[in-house]
C-alpha cells in the first residue's frame, strides 16, 4: 500500500458522495410516485413470471385476496430481473410467488436492502425453496435446470427451507389436513380459532433457524408419506429492521381458495408491511358484501342462451335471484326481499294478483331496469307500459299504433345520448345484436343511448319519466355476442346499480 496523499483522497470522497446517491433517489422515487397510488393503502408488489407452480393462475388470485381485502394497493412484477432499489423504493411489502433462476445481484441486493430497512417480504410455497441450490423446475412446459449456488442471505432472511433434499422427500400426498395454531399471541394469529382446515401439499422435514418463529404447524401423517412428524406451515422472521411471512401452504388456485391459506396470507402480509393486523378473517377473501343490491331477474316467455346468467357476475355488491316466469315473480309482496327488478321476460299477460304486487313494488320507488325483449311485456296493459316503462315494443298493429319490428345479426354502432350516471364510464361501444325499428315511446323520456344504425331507432336506451321509480330501458342484450361484452354488462350493472339509488 502506498502512503496516502491529499490528491488521492478525492477520488475516495467523490466515491463516497455516489454511494449516498441511489437511497437518494430511491426516496425522490417513492415522493414523485406517491399519487400514483391509492392513499392510505399498503402499497404491495408481487413478484412473479417464472415458477414451477401455476404462476399465470395463482399471481392472479393473490392479488385479488389483497385488493379485495380493501388494505392493499396491489402491483405485479412478472418481469423480476430488472428490478432495482428504484423500483422498489414505493412499496412496503413484496410477495414471492416467484420460483425460477436467481436474480442479478443488483436486483437481489435491492430485495435485501428493502428488508432490512424495514419494509416486508411474504413469501406462498414453493418461493420458499428456491435460491437454495436445490431446484431442478419445470415451467409446465419445459424442465430448466437451474441448480446454482444458493443465495445465502436468501435463507438468512426467510429463516427457514432444506439444506438438502429431505430424505422422505418434500411433501407427501396432497390431502385434507388441520393447520393448529402453535403461537397464538402474534399478531397474525390472534383472534383466529385452534386450526383452520388446508388441502394442500404438506411440506416436510424443513430447517427453521434459531432466529425464526413457527406460528403453525400440520402433522404429516405416514399413510400420506409423511414424517409422523408436527411440520412447520406458518415462519416469520426479522432481518434487519424488517419483517418475514412464510406460508408453505398454496400449491395451487384450490389450495389457495382454502381458508387456511387466505386467512394467514392476507393478514401475514399485513403484518409484513406494517408490523400490525387489523384485518378480520373475514375480510381476507373471497369478497362478501354487506351492502347487496337484492335483484329479482325475471325470465319466461322468450328463449335466450344461458350467456344472460352471466350479464350481473362479477358486480361485489348484485346478487340475484331468478324467477322463470313472471307468474313465479309476481305471486308474491316483492317490497322487502328486492331492491331492483331485472325484466328479461317477454310475457303478455299478468293475473290480477301479479299486476297487485308489480304495482306495490313500482310504488313503493323500489328499481326497474328492463331489458330488450321485456319492451314487449304487457301490451294489455296500459298503466304499464305508458306510465312505468314510457315505451313499448308494439307486437301487433292496432288502432294508433303502428307494428314495431326487429332485425337479428346486426352490428349496432352505440353512443351514450348525454351524460348520466348509467353511462358515465361507457363510452361508444359496438354490439353483434338484434335492432328495433318503431319502437313507441312516451313524451319526456330521456335518452341514453343512440345509434344511426339504419334497421333501428335512434333512441335504444332511455329512463322513463315514471314519477314512482327509477326505470332504466336497455334495448340491446339479444344474444351472447352482447352478454359477453365488457361494456354491455358495466351498462347493465349500472343500470342496477342506479335503479337501486346507488349510482347518483
Ligand atoms: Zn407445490
Ligand atoms: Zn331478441
Amino acid at each position: 500500500m502506498s502512503p496516502r496523499n491529499p490528491l488521492s483522497a478525492f477520488p475516495l470522497a467523490f466515491l463516497l458522495v455516489l454511494s449516498f446517491l441511489p437511497a437518494r433517489a430511491a426516496t425522490n422515487t417513492a415522493d414523485r410516485l406517491a399519487d400514483f397510488f391509492q392513499a392510505g393503502k399498503i402499497r404491495a408488489l408481487i413478484l412473479s413470471g417464472r415458477c414451477n407452480h401455476d404462476w399465470r393462475t395463482t399471481t392472479p388470485h393473490l392479488r385479488q385476496l389483497l385488493v379485495d381485502s380493501g388494505r392493499f394497493d396491489v402491483r405485479v412484477e412478472e418481469a423480476v430481473d430488472g428490478i432495482n432499489a428504484e423500483t422498489l423504493a414505493p412499496f412496503d411489502v413484496l410477495i414471492m410467488d416467484y420460483g425460477g433462476p436467481r436474480w442479478p445481484a443488483t436486483t437481489e441486493k435491492a430485495v435485501e436492502d428493502f428488508v432490512r430497512a424495514g419494509k416486508g417480504l411474504v413469501l406462498a410455497h414453493g418461493a420458499v425453496y428456491h435460491f437454495s441450490g436445490l431446484s431442478v423446475l419445470t415451467d409446465r412446459h419445459r424442465s430448466v435446470d437451474i441448480r446454482e449456488t444458493p443465495w445465502t442471505a436468501f435463507r438468512e432472511m426467510v429463516g427457514c427451507g432444506w439444506d438438502t433434499p429431505p430424505p422422505k422427500g418434500f411433501h407427501g400426498a396432497r390431502h385434507t389436513f388441520p393447520l393448529t395454531f402453535t403461537k397464538r399471541d402474534h399478531p397474525i394469529t390472534a383472534g383466529l380459532p385452534e386450526s383452520l382446515t388446508a388441502t394442500d401439499e404438506l411440506y416436510q422435514g424443513m430447517r427453521v433457524l434459531p432466529h425464526a418463529e413457527v406460528l403453525a404447524r400440520s402433522h404429516a401423517p405416514m399413510s400420506r408419506g409423511g414424517t409422523d412428524q408436527d411440520e412447520p406451515m406458518l415462519i416469520v422472521n426479522r432481518f434487519g429492521e424488517g419483517r418475514v411471512f412464510t406460508t408453505v401452504l398454496g400449491h395451487e388456485l384450490a389450495g389457495m381458495w382454502e381458508e387456511a391459506f387466505r386467512i394467514p396470507f392476507v393478514r401475514g402480509t399485513e403484518w409484513a408491511a406494517s408490523g400490525k393486523v387489523t384485518l378480520a378473517p373475514e375480510a381476507c377473501g373471497p369478497r362478501h358484501t354487506t351492502h347487496s343490491i337484492r335483484t329479482l331477474v325475471v325470465t319466461g316467455g322468450h328463449d335466450y342462451p344461458t350467456s344472460f346468467y352471466t350479464v350481473l357476475e362479477g358486480h361485489p355488491d348484485i346478487v340475484w335471484e331468478h324467477a322463470r316466469s313472471n307468474a313465479d315473480a309476481f305471486r308474491g309482496d316483492l317490497r322487502n326481499r328486492f331492491d331492483v327488478l331485472v325484466l328479461y321476460d317477454m310475457s303478455a299477460n299478468l293475473d290480477d294478483v301479479g299486476r297487485g304486487h308489480l304495482r306495490e313494488f313500482i310504488e313503493a320507488h323500489k328499481g326497474l331496469v328492463v331489458l330488450h325483449h321485456a319492451m314487449a311485456d304487457y301490451q294489455g296493459w296500459e298503466w304499464w307500459w305508458r306510465e312505468v316503462v314510457g315505451g313499448r315494443y308494439v307486437t301487433k298493429e292496432e288502432p294508433g299504433f303502428k307494428a314495431s319490428d326487429f332485425r337479428h345479426d346486426e352490428w349496432v354502432a352505440i353512443e351514450p345520448a348525454g351524460p348520466h350516471p348509467i353511462t358515465s364510464e361507457i363510452g361508444p361501444l359496438r354490439l353483434f345484436d338484434e335492432t328495433y325499428r318503431g319502437v313507441w315511446t312516451a313524451p319526456g323520456i330521456r335518452p341514453l343511448l343512440k345509434t344511426s344504425n339504419p334497421t333501428s331507432d335512434e333512441v335504444i336506451g332511455w329512463i322513463s319519466p315514471c314519477a314512482l321509480s327509477r326505470v332504466a330501458v336497455i334495448q340491446p342484450g339479444h344474444g351472447t355476442e352482447s352478454h359477453r361484452h365488457p361494456a354491455y354488462r358495466k351498462l347493465v350493472q349500472n343500470a342496477v346499480e342506479w335503479a337501486a339509488g346507488r349510482r347518483q
